[in-house]
């Protein structure tokens, strides 16, 4: 098992639930849009953001950002120490930066020092295109190997400052390196680490490609954060992640969607109401299984064992709620017969709202 750091409130690692993070794409300096942006990522289920400090007006924009946002809020450095520290100095509860990558160890030491004064962990964040080109000869590459040794090495650095409150990353683009390296980092020390395929890519390609590299890691039983990178609205990258999480039952709850897939018995527009009524209750907080089924071969079947379902008739949609048909659901106007379910959903699902352990 990994160590338990503390990030704000909440904590990564050590058998702690599985935090979802994102990254928000506001300019840091403008306080209102960003704590809009972190309001909105807070509410889809976001455990922690991170925010991209290029400046210092942004570092000192931290100060009232994290006065008011609901989770924890991550400062990303690069290049810079002063920056650091002023992240520190105004209530960041993390920093993500490169020791390699930050200037000489006494500047690492400075931003170690300030860190520990107050209690902030720092994330060691490697990715593929980072890792020394004395380790891309040794290794013939940017191998597995290769990036488990830059990051490990960075880590080090830290390490002889006696600073081990740490969480690593050590990302790529290409899920089956982000796979392997995971696997080899995990082998080799007990961090708590941050998951995720850098840079994955737009909302469907990114998805898919994230939900390989962190599912079969998780299911494996590495990772204590996820990130899913999505070139896309963050919330789509919390959204995602709640959807990884739960297919690997590691959720803190929420809808759980079935649908079938359709074939040539379905009689009803079925892809469409799927779609719209999928889309209206993602996020809502209840602990419920909805079902929408084509046919009534396999679709009653599924929609009784669901909390409440629709199973499709001809022109019209059996309505089941707790293994019993309720009435008919008429097809001729599907935004009416969307509004009809959704309102079901919403009053079956009172009452059985998720929880959200730390
Ligand atoms: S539930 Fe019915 S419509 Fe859907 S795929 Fe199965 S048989 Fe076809």
């Amino acid at each position: 098992m990994t160590r338990k750091i503390k990030i704000g409130n909440t904590e990564i690692g050590g058998g702690s639930r599985v935090k979802i993070q994102s990254m928000n794409t506001t300019d840091t300096a403008d306080v209102g849009a960003t704590l809009e942006q972190i309001t909105k990522l807070a509410e889809a289920g976001c455990d922690i953001t991170r925010v991209a400090i290029p400046h210092m007006e942004a570092a000192l924009a931290l100060k009232e950002i994290t006065k008011w946002s609901p989770i924890p809020v991550v400062a990303d450095i690069h290049f810079d120490y002063k920056l650091a520290i002023a992240a520190c100095e105004n209530g960041a509860a993390k920093i993500r930066i490169n020791p390699g990558n930050i200037g000489d160890r006494e500047n690492v030491r400075k931003v170690a020092d300030c860190c520990k004064e107050r209690g902030i962990p720092i994330r060691v964040g490697v990715n593929s295109g980072s890792v020394e080109r004395s380790l891309i000869a040794k290794y013939g590459g940017v191998t597995a190997e290769a990036m488990t040794e830059s990051a490990i090495g960075a880590v080090k650095i830290l390490e002889d400052l006696e600073f081990e409150d740490i969480v690593i990353s050590i990302k790529s683009s290409s899920p089956k390196l982000t796979i392997d390296t995971y696997r080899c980092l995990a082998a080799q020390c007990d961090y708590p680490l941050h998951v995720g395929v850098t840079e994955a890519g737009t909302l469907r390609e990114g998805m898919i490609k994230s939900a390989v590299g962190i599912g079969t890691l998780l299911a494996e039983g590495i990772g204590d954060t996820i990130r899913v990178s999505l070139t896309a609205d963050p919330v789509e990258e919390v959204r995602a992640a709640k959807m990884i999480l739960r297919a690997l039952d590691l959720d803190k709850g929420g809808i759980t969607f079935v649908s079938c897939p359709t074939c040539g018995r379905t009689q009803v527009p079925l892809i469409e109401l799927a779609n719209k009524v999928e889309s209206r209750i993602c996020d809502l907080p209840y602990n419920i299984k909805v079902a929408v089924m084509g046919c009534a071969v396999n679709g009653p079947g599924e929609a009784r064992e669901a909390d409440i379902g629709l199973a499709g008739g001809k022109d019209e949609f059996l309505l089941f709620e707790k293994g019993e048909t309720v009435r008919k659901i008429k097809t001729a106007d599907i935004d009416a017969a969307v509004d009809e379910f959704v309102n079901e959903v919403i009053r079956v699902g009172k009452g059985q709202e998720a929880d959200k352990p730390v």
